[in-house]
């Protein structure tokens, strides 16, 4: 298991487009591994590199029970959209709006050996193909609610208890005068 720290909304890396993969070598395989063990502990549907930290057109998800990843990933969407589903994001923790997204999406894309790869999900799927495919592209689902909505969202966001908890954070320890009152 390689669990990695999962960056929340405010950390650059998240507004950073990823580039594609291009040597399907074993660090790869190893970035698929770290992202699937780390959507897996959140628990989570979905969890893209640029989550972790690893500017790399790679995610992972887990809808329905199937588990997978897709490797530079490029999308084909309905345009029949799911106005009113909610959503969420480990880059925002507790949080979760109607986001708007096509009903059903297919994703081509490469697997970790490089071979090519076709998925088609409807809902929940087709929602993490869009979610995660963004995430690539530096776009987060705040992005894509209507004005209203984003407002909404980002007001809870500025009251999240995580809120601002990317910038570096000192930790003092409480025991630092041996516990007596300065
Ligand atoms: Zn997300």
């Amino acid at each position: 298991m390689a669990i990695q720290s999962i960056r929340l909304f405010g950390d650059p890396v998240l507004r950073t487009p990823a580039a594609p993969v291009v040597d399907f070598d074993k660090e790869l395989r190893k970035l698929v591994k770290d992202l699937t063990d780390t959507m897996m502990d959140a628990p989570g549907a979905g969890l893209a590199a640029p989550q972790i930290g690893v500017g790399l057109r790679v995610f992972t998800y887990y809808v329905d029970d199937q588990l997978g990843h897709l490797i530079n990933p490029d999308l084909d969407l309905s345009s029949e959209l799911d106005e009113e589903g909610e959503e969420g994001c480990l880059s925002f923790p507790g949080l979760s709006f109607p986001t708007p997204r096509a009903i059903r999406a297919v994703a081509k894309g490469f697997n970790m050996h490089g071979e090519p790869v076709t998925l088609e999900g409807t809902d929940l799927m087709a929602r993490c193909f869009q979610h995660e495919t963004d995430h690539l592209d530096g776009i987060l689902f705040i992005d894509r609610m209507d004005p209203k909505q984003r407002k909404l969202a980002m007001k809870a966001v500025r009251e999240a208890e995580w809120s601002g908890l990317s910038a570096p954070v000192i930790k003092v320890s409480p025991h630092a005068t041996g516990g007596k009152a300065l």
